[in-house]
C-alpha cells in the first residue's frame, strides 16, 4: 500500500501556501523555484494557483483523492514540510483533517498507517 499522501494531495488544494521570499531567492539559499511563486505582500511569496477562490498548488500533479504528489518535493516551501498527515506520527494532524474533510475525503486514522509503506 502506498503512502496515504500519494492518494490524496488535499492540503495542496486547500491552503493558502505562503512563506518568506527568501525561501525562493537561490542567493540566500532559497530552493522553491521563483517562477512558481507570486508576491502576496513585502515580505511573503506564496504558491500560484494558491491564492484562488478554490485553491490549487501550480506544483501540484495529479487528481486530488485519486493519486497525486508534490510536482518539485525537495523543492517545496517549509510550510509544506510542517504540514504533518493525520497519524503518521501518532497524532492528528488538523490542517490534515480540514483539507481531506474539505475535498470530500475521511480523515486519516490510525488504521491508514497500519499497512502503508514509509514515504
Ligand atoms: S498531509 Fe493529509 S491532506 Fe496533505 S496530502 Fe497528506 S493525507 Fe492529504
Ligand atoms: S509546493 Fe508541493 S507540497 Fe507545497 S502546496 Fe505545492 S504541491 Fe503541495
Amino acid at each position: 500500500m502506498l503512502h496515504p499522501c500519494l492518494s490524496c494531495g488535499a492540503c495542496c488544494a486547500y491552503f493558502r501556501v505562503a512563506f518568506h521570499w527568501s525561501e525562493a531567492d537561490a542567493a540566500l539559499g532559497g530552493v522553491v523555484p521563483p517562477e512558481l511563486t507570486e508576491t502576496l505582500d513585502p515580505h511573503r511569496l506564496v504558491m500560484r494557483g494558491t491564492q484562488a477562490s478554490r485553491p490549487r498548488c501550480v506544483a501540484l500533479q495529479g487528481t486530488v483523492g485519486e493519486a497525486a504528489h508534490c510536482g518539485v518535493y525537495e523543492r517545496r516551501p517549509s510550510v509544506c514540510r510542517e504540514v504533518e498527515p493525520s497519524w503518521e506520527f501518532g497524532r492528528p494532524s488538523p490542517q490534515c483533517d480540514k483539507a481531506r474533510l474539505g475535498h470530500g475525503l475521511p480523515a486519516l486514522t490510525p488504521a491508514d498507517w497500519a499497512s502503508s509503506s514509509a514515504a
